[in-house]
C-alpha cells in the first residue's frame, strides 16, 4: 500500500478515513478505452489537479504504460512533479504561462501554449538567449489554443491566423507543434454549439491548408468529444475523467466495463445510543423521535464531504445509513438503528460500492449540488490515498 505525497512519515495513511484508488480498475479502464478508440489517434492524458484527486504520478504512469502519447497539466508545479518522478512523456501546460515561468518550461522541457504575438516574441527571445548560452536547446515546442466559443484561454478563431503565421514564420526558436481548441459543451445531447465550435476550428485549419504551414498535432476533444464527436477527434484527443471510470454526463456514450477507480471509506470509531428528544450536530437540525443508534464518522466537509443536513447516506454492512443532522468539518453522524450487529471498526463506504449497494459520484453530485469533476477533485489532501489492486 502506498500513500500520497502529502503524508510521508512512518504513520502515513493510518487515518481511519481515506480515499481508495483501485489501480487494477484504472489499468482496465485504459485498456477498454484503447480498444474503443481508433488506433491511429494520438492520445493525451490530462492529469491536472492530481489527476482529479487520484494521484498524478500514478495515473500518468498508467497512461504511459497504456501507450498514451502526451500528458497535460494546468500548472508548472504539476508538470515538475511529473518530471521529478521520471516521467519522460511530453507534457503540455494548458492555459497561459507567465514570463516568469519560461525558464521552468525550458529547464523541464514542458510544452506550453502561446496564444499571442507579443508573448511569442518574448518567449522566442528567451529560448534564443538560453540556446546561445548553453547550446542545449535550439527551439521549444509550443501549441496555440484557438478560442472557438468558450471565451476562456486562447486567441479567437477569427483572429488566430496572424498568431499562427507569426510563430511559424518569425519565431525560429519556437516549434509550432500543436493547434488546439476546447469545447464548452461536448457531452450533452444537443451538439449544436459543439458543432458551431467545431466549424470555427475547422475554418482555421482550412486557412492553414492554403498556406505552407504544417502543424503536426491538432486536438479539440475532451472526454465528451472523444465519446460523442468522432468528427472532432482530429489527430489527438485529450481525456481526463474517462479513464477514472466516471462519465462527464448522463447522456454521453458508454464503454462496457468501465468503472470508477476512486472510493472513499472510513471505519467506525464510535457508536452512540440516542434517547428520544436528543439533538444531533450543529444547529440542532435533527432530533431523535424514538430511541436510536448512530455511528459517528471521522470525516466531514473539511475532507470534501458535502456539507449536507439530514441528506444523503453511507453504506455499512451493505446497507444505506442516512446522514442525520448537519455535517461538521471533521465528523458526521449516520443512523445505524437498522443494523443491530454494527460494531466499532466496521467499514463505511461514503463513495463506491459495498455488498450490492453503490454510491456513485453522481449521487454526491446531487447532495453537493455540483458536477462530478468537483466531487472527484474535492476530496482533500488530508485524506490519505490508499492504492489497492
Ligand atoms: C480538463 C481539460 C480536459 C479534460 O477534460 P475531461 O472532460 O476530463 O476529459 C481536456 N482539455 C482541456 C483544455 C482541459 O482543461
Amino acid at each position: 500500500m502506498h500513500t500520497n505525497k502529502h503524508v510521508n512519515n512512518e504513520f502515513s495513511g493510518i487515518r481511519s478515513a481515506w480515499v481508495e484508488i483501485d489501480h487494477g480498475q484504472l489499468i482496465k479502464n485504459f485498456t477498454l478505452i484503447n480498444a474503443d478508440t481508433p488506433s491511429h489517434l494520438k492520445k493525451l492524458c490530462v492529469v491536472k489537479d492530481q489527476a482529479y484527486g487520484h494521484g498524478a504520478v500514478v495515473v500518468a504512469q498508467a497512461a504511459v504504460d497504456a501507450g498514451y502519447d502526451y500528458l497535460a497539466v494546468e500548472t508548472i508545479d504539476e508538470a515538475i512533479e511529473l518530471r521529478e518522478a521520471d516521467i519522460a512523456l511530453p507534457i503540455l501546460i494548458f492555459g497561459e504561462v507567465s514570463d516568469e515561468e519560461f525558464s521552468a518550461c525550458v529547464a523541464y522541457k514542458i510544452t506550453c501554449c502561446v496564444n499571442d504575438i507579443s508573448k511569442a516574441k518574448r518567449f522566442n527571445e528567451y529560448v534564443q538567449q538560453g540556446s546561445a548560452e548553453h547550446t542545449s536547446q535550439a527551439f521549444h515546442p509550443v501549441h496555440i489554443e484557438i478560442d472557438s466559443g468558450m471565451s476562456r484561454w486562447g486567441v479567437r478563431w477569427d483572429e488566430a491566423f496572424s498568431v499562427i503565421e507569426y510563430i511559424a514564420n518569425e519565431c525560429e526558436h519556437l516549434y509550432l507543434e500543436g493547434l488546439m481548441s476546447h469545447f464548452a459543451m461536448s457531452d450533452e445531447a444537443d451538439k449544436t454549439y459543439a458543432n458551431l465550435q467545431h466549424s470555427r476550428f475547422v475554418s482555421v485549419l482550412e486557412a492553414l491548408e492554403q498556406s505552407d504551414i504544417t502543424i503536426p498535432l491538432v486536438h479539440m476533444s475532451n472526454t465528451g468529444g472523444l465519446l460523442d464527436l468522432p468528427h472532432a477527434h482530429f489527430n489527438m484527443i485529450r481525456s481526463g475523467i474517462l479513464h477514472l471510470g466516471v462519465y462527464p454526463s448522463l447522456v454521453c456514450k458508454r464503454i462496457d466495463g468501465l468503472a470508477p477507480v476512486m472510493s472513499v471509506k472510513a471505519s467506525i470509531p464510535a457508536l452512540r445510543q440516542l434517547h428520544e428528544g436528543d439533538c444531533v450536530g450543529y444547529g440542532m437540525h435533527f432530533t431523535a423521535s424514538t430511541p436510536m443508534q448512530i455511528a459517528i464518522l471521522p470525516i466531514g466537509y473539511g475532507d470534501g464531504y458535502p456539507r449536507v443536513r439530514n441528506e444523503g447516506y453511507v453504506l455499512i454492512h451493505g446497507q444505506q445509513c442516512p446522514v442525520v443532522g448537519g455535517n461538521a468539518m471533521d465528523a458526521m453522524m449516520v443512523d445505524v438503528s437498522h443494523i443491530p450487529d454494527v460494531a466499532i471498526g466496521d467499514e463505511v463506504v461514503l463513495m463506491g460500492g459495498q455488498g450490492d449497494e453503490w454510491i456513485d459520484p453522481r449521487d454526491l453530485v446531487k447532495w453537493k449540488k455540483t458536477v462530478c469533476y468537483e466531487i472527484l477533485t474535492g476530496w482533500r489532501a488530508r485524506l490519505p490515498r490508499r492504492y489497492v489492486g
